[in-house]
């Protein structure tokens, strides 16, 4: 995940203070500046970063903290909002209609992803019982209607394009027009993107805007594209005044910050990141459940819903978690399901600390750590499997003996418990919205 190793950078300095005895000023301050390091060298802008050291320092007041309270608390509650505040626009995006056609323009440079986002979209949104499609407006570069073409069938979306006509605007207009007529909900159009920003490029951007009067402009920007974000978004909502950003391929290794960064230079929202290649690989994105992704405190929602996407069988654990429940069964059934998923660096940060627990290991050693946790659960007893974790604590001796039986060690059956105990207090703050979810579909 992009940012990854920035989310253990700035855990690991909150935990650094909230875990020794003293929290004084001195450490206190030591903290905000690891974050802040942590921050810009993930390309986060520098003034941001600023910006965002003095709120976390006004937030906590640390000098005005009386005796008593729990500074910990205060302080982690302060890292986290003034995070969450950093990738959130406070600004609402453009909610498509049922029953209306609502017309979506994309912009973005060359490579940036546009064309397969596009096609991520249309299916998101066929999915959720809209009638989508696909237009390429793209004319400028040879074989970009193929491509979309390609996409498309794939996906089964229908599209519209011409390998004869040149002007983008005249495309995208026929295209707009056809579909409208034939009461598509979703059009979606795909314009060409330049190696840089070209005046030509936005004179046509303008233009094609004008043509089909879009009701939701997305900017698509490629994470990896580091400190040139700010100034490339700002010049592309100056001509094409767009109202959502996508960014995409936050599946590699980049940085990651400045694509975050144009956020706050744009004042727009980020409607979804990009995953991967594949055309399931999109997630809506929300600020909140991101920050907590990326300081490891998991992302349980996202994890119940990805998981319902893929109709494994989960009855079992979503009945507990409806009722504040998880046993270590629960546990057991979900690590089963997640190794049945694939790539697994994508999975674990959905699951509350579990990510910290694995560290910066590739997807092999990965797979091994789940296993030996796997083999540790199987060596339990079904009391122990469908118990709430207390009877470890009561009679300690049982992880000695888990420990030898599944050849691992009993600091291993300890992390496999604390896991547990993570999950099992997360379901319980859950309990009130999973029953929501479950007796009103997934509330999308
Ligand atoms: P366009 O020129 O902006 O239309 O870009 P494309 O849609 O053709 O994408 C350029 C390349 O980026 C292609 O190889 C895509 O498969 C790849 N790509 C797009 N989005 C993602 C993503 O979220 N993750 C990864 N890993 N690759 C992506």
């Amino acid at each position: 995940m992009v940012l990854a190793d920035l989310g253990r950078r700035i855990n690991s300095a909150v935990q650094d203070l909230t875990r020794s005895n003293l929290v004084d000023e001195k450490a206190f301050d030591g903290m905000i500046k690891e974050i802040g390091n942590a921050l810009v060298e993930a390309d986060v802008n520098v003034k941001l970063v600023a910006n965002l050291r003095k709120s976390i320092r006004q937030t906590v007041n640390f000098k005005e903290l009386g005796q008593g309270v729990n500074k910990k608390r205060i302080i982690q509650k302060a890292v986290f909002d003034e995070l969450c505040r950093l990738v959130d626009s406070h600004s609402e995006p453009y909610k498509p209609k049922k029953g209306k056609t609502n017309v979506i323009m994309f912009v973005g440079l060359q490579g940036s992803g546009k064309t397969t986002t596009c096609t991520k979209l249309a299916r998101w949104y066929n999915a959720r019982g809209f009638k989508a499609c696909l237009v390429c407006a793209d004319t400028f570069r040879a074989g970009a209607f193929d491509q979309l073409k390609q996409n498309a069938t794939k996906a089964k979306v229908p599209y519209y394009g011409s390998y004869t006509e040149t002007d983008p605007v005249k495309v995208a207009k026929a295209g707009v027009d056809k579909f409208k007529k034939e009461r598509f909900e979703i059009i979606i159009v795909d314009t060409s993107g330049r190696h840089r920003q070209e005046t030509e490029l936005f004179a046509e951007m303008v233009q094609i805007q004008e043509a089909v009067r879009p009701d939701q402009t997305i900017m698509v920007l490629d994470a990896s594209i580091g400190q040139q974000a700010e100034a490339q978004s700002k010049a592309f909502k100056e001509s094409a005044d767009f109202g959502a950003i996508v960014i995409t391929k936050t599946d590699g290794n980049a940085a990651g910050g400045g694509a975050i960064s144009a956020v706050a230079a744009t004042k727009t929202p980020i409607v979804f990141i990009g995953t991967g290649e594949h055309i399931l690989d999109m997630e809506k994105f929300e600020p909140q459940r991101y920050i907590s992704k990326l300081l490891g405190m998991g992302d349980m929602q996202g994890l119940v819903e990805h998981v319902q996407s893929l109709k494994l069988d989960q009855k079992d654990t979503m009945k507990h978690i409806a009722e504040g429940l998880f046993t270590v069964r629960d546990l057991r059934d979900q690590l089963n399901n997640i190794m049945k998923m694939g790539p697994l660096s994508k999975m674990a940060g959905m699951i509350p600390g579990l990510s910290n627990l694995m560290g910066d290991v590739g997807d092999e050693e990965g797979s091994m750590k789940l296993k030996r946790m796997m083999y540790i659960m199987d060596s339990m007893t079904t009391k122990e499997l469908d118990s709430d974790g207390k009877v470890f604590v009561q009679q300690p001796e049982r992880m000695t003996r888990i420990a030898r039986g599944s050849g691992t060690s009993v600091r291993e059956v300890e992390d496999v418990l604390t896991q547990h105990k993570m999950m099992a207090q997360m379901a319980k703050k859950m309990k009130g919205g999973m029953k929501a979810m479950q007796q009103g579909g997934m509330g999308r």
